[in-house]
C-alpha cells in the first residue's frame, strides 16, 4: 500500500494506543496540546476515534500490538509501556524511535512467589526455578544478569495463577498497587525495573511528516515533564 508523498501529507496523523489506563492517562496530555477526544473507547466499539483536531485520529489496539502498527507505519506514532517495548524490540530490532518517556501508566516489573516460598534460599542453593511470565525477554535478561538458573514458561495472561496450581515457582509480572498479588496470596520478592509508557514514532514518518509531528511531540514533552 504505497502512497505518494502528497497522499501521505494529507492523511491525518494516526496515534495508536490501548484502551484502559494508557488511554485515560493520555487524555490530559492531548488536552495540554488543545486536543479533545469526544468518544470513549470503553463505550464506543469504534477502533478509529476522531479527535477535535482534524489532523489527528486515534486507533485503539491491543497494548502489545501498538509497536507493530507504528513500526509498519500504519500509525505514525503510538504510546506503549516499556514492558511491551522490551518484548517487541527483542523480536523486531530497530525501526522505532522512542523520543519521550511520558511518565504515565507507571508500575514496576517484579518477581513474585507464593507466600511461604523461600525464594532467597532457592536462589542461594542454585535451584533451577520455573518462572511463568508474559515478559520473557525482560525476565531472561534479569535472571541471566543475576546468574539465577530459570526455565521460563510463556503465558499470555493471569500469571498469578501459575504458582498457585504448581505450574511455576515464581512469576514475573507488572505490579501497581500490589492488590492482585495480595488477593492471590503472592508476594513480590524482587523488583526488576520501573515501568512507564513512552511515545514511539515511526522513523519514516519522522522524516516525511516531521513538520506535522513536531508540535505534537513538543506538546507531549512539555506536558509529561
Ligand atoms: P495491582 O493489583 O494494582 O498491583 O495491578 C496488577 C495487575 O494489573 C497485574 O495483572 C498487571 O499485569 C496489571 N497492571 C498493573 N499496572 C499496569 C500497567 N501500568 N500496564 C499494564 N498492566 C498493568
Amino acid at each position: 500500500m504505497t502512497q505518494t508523498p502528497e497522499q501521505a501529507a494529507q492523511k491525518p496523523l494516526t496515534l495508536a494506543l490501548s484502551k484502559g489506563r494508557i488511554f485515560e492517562e493520555t487524555l490530559p496530555l492531548l488536552a495540554a496540546a488543545g486536543i479533545e477526544v469526544p468518544e470513549n473507547p470503553e463505550q464506543s466499539r469504534k477502533l478509529i476515534l476522531p479527535t477535535t483536531d482534524p489532523g489527528l485520529r486515534l486507533i485503539i489496539v491491543r497494548a502489545s500490538d501498538v509497536p507493530t502498527y507504528v513500526q509498519y507505519g500504519a500509525a505514525d506514532l503510538g504510546i506503549a509501556g516499556k514492558d511491551v517495548l522490551i518484548e517487541h524490540s527483542a523480536e523486531h530490532p530497530g525501526g522505532l524511535y522512542q523520543p519521550i518517556d511520558l511518565n504515565i501508566a507507571k508500575c514496576r516489573l517484579a518477581v513474585a512467589v507464593r507466600e511461604g516460598f523461600d525464594y532467597r534460599a532457592a536462589v542461594h542453593q542454585g535451584a533451577r526455578l520455573r518462572v511463568a511470565t508474559k515478559y520473557v525477554q525482560a525476565a531472561r535478561e534479569h535472571f541471566a544478569a543475576k546468574g539465577v538458573h530459570v526455565d521460563l514458561i510463556k503465558l499470555y495472561g493471569s500469571m498469578e495463577l501459575a504458582p498457585l496450581v504448581g505450574l511455576a515457582d515464581a512469576i514475573v509480572d507488572l505490579v501497581s498497587t500490589g492488590n492482585t498479588l495480595r488477593a492471590n496470596n503472592l508476594v513480590a520478592v524482587e523488583d526488576i525495573m520501573p515501568i512507564s509508557s513512552r511515545l514511539i514514532v515511526n522513523q519514516a514518518a519522522l522524516k516525511t511528516r516531521g513538520a506535522r509531528l513536531q508540535p505534537l511531540l513538543d506538546a507531549f514533552a512539555r506536558a509529561s515533564a
